[in-house]
């Protein structure tokens, strides 16, 4: 998984991309429909007295089981509507102009949306379309295996309506997906005035006028008392502090993930206040050694090389890129039990 950017002192907004792959599997009725279009049959289900396809699992008028009563459609149908794609992303399912419409296969009572590859100005509702196919190596029992083109030859289709007689057990029984979701965060005030304190080699937190409590990072509330912590609030924090607790992570290999061994995350409460800065990375010892009530202080990124851009909204006390963590100072140890009360 890979998540960039924001925070950029100088800027509002900054895009996040989100992109993970991942593997569902489909349930009979899918299972179904995607082994039958990896052998080139396109197929419904007969519910209600009339035909889906694709095939739903449940009937859409009455929220009942639709059954397996599985009807050959198409490889011919009509078009009703559409809309045109004159310049695809890179997410669309084809890279050339092409219309998203709704089909309605011979030997179906509804319309399936989809792709229709035709110039626009031949797109037209009564149009008859064909699916076309993949072939070899590129048959995956996907919805993308096939698209719609203009039928060479309008009359109906062989065989729809006929019965379709499923195999037992479906080849096709998951689906391999990819999400890539771009959005826009807007950095919120506080944000931008903690990832600027960061990349200046300090921290900055906000007491709260009513109860005293410290907050370190990009924090603008009280979530006790629910108040506003304007910068009228703010000071400058010390840089040393005390382990409150800590998590070892050892990392499992998935597409994007860097660390390889395993690694700390702890709350850290600064010294003289009340504040815990959370998900911190602890240098200088190994994972095993790290102890609560241990001292530690932070230690920078040279001035220059201080990287907010992965701090967000949501990252609170993230000190993202500006340091390399917190090391050990080497004075004796708290006792552990004054700190269980305080993981945040
Ligand atoms: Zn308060």
């Amino acid at each position: 998984m890979t998540d960039t950017s924001i925070a950029d002192p100088s800027n509002d907004m900054e895009p996040f991309n989100l992109q993970f792959p991942f593997t569902r599997t489909l349930g009979n009725t899918l299972s179904t429909f995607f082994s039958a279009v990896a052998q080139g049959q396109l197929i419904g289900v007969k519910v209600g007295g009339r035909v889906i396809a694709p095939p739903l699992e449940y009937d859409p008028e009455t929220g009942a089981d639709a059954g397996s009563e599985w009807v050959k459609v198409g490889p011919r149908g009509t078009v009703s509507a559409w809309t045109y794609v004159p310049e695809p992303t890179h997410l669309h399912p084809v890279q050339g102009p092409f219309a998203f419409a709704f089909v309605t296969l011979d030997g179906a009572d509804t319309p399936m949306i989809h792709v229709v590859e035709a110039p626009e100005d031949q797109l037209r509702s009564g149009l008859r379309v064909e699916a076309r196919f993949k072939e070899g190596d590129e048959v995956n029992g996907r919805i993308d295996d096939f698209v719609f083109v203009p039928a060479t030859d309008p009359s109906p289709s062989e065989g729809a309506g006929e019965p379709y007689q499923a195999p037992a057990e479906p080849e096709i029984q998951t689906m391999d997906a990819y999400c890539d979701l771009t959005y826009v965060d807007n950095a919120a005030p506080v944000t931008r005035v903690w990832t600027q304190a960061l990349l200046e080699g300090k921290l900055v937190g906000r007491t709260c006028p009513q109860c005293g409590r410290t907050f370190v990072g990009a924090v603008s509330l009280c979530c006790v008392d629910a108040i506003e912590l304007d910068e009228s609030t703010q000071s400058e924090m010390p840089q040393t502090g005390v382990v409150t607790n800590f998590t070892v992570i050892t990392p499992v290999p998935y597409p994007g993930q860097k660390e390889t061994e395993p690694f700390v995350r702890c709350s850290v409460m600064l010294d003289g206040t009340d504040a815990v800065l959370g998900q911190q990375t602890i240098v200088g010892i190994p994972a095993s050694e790290v102890r609560v009530g241990m001292h530690v202080a932070l230690e920078w990124e040279p001035e220059g090389q201080r990287d907010v851009s992965e701090i967000g909204n949501g990252g609170h006390g993230s000190t993202g890129g500006a340091v390399v963590g917190w090391k050990p100072t080497g004075e004796p140890d708290e006792p552990a039990e004054n700190y269980v009360d305080r993981m945040m």
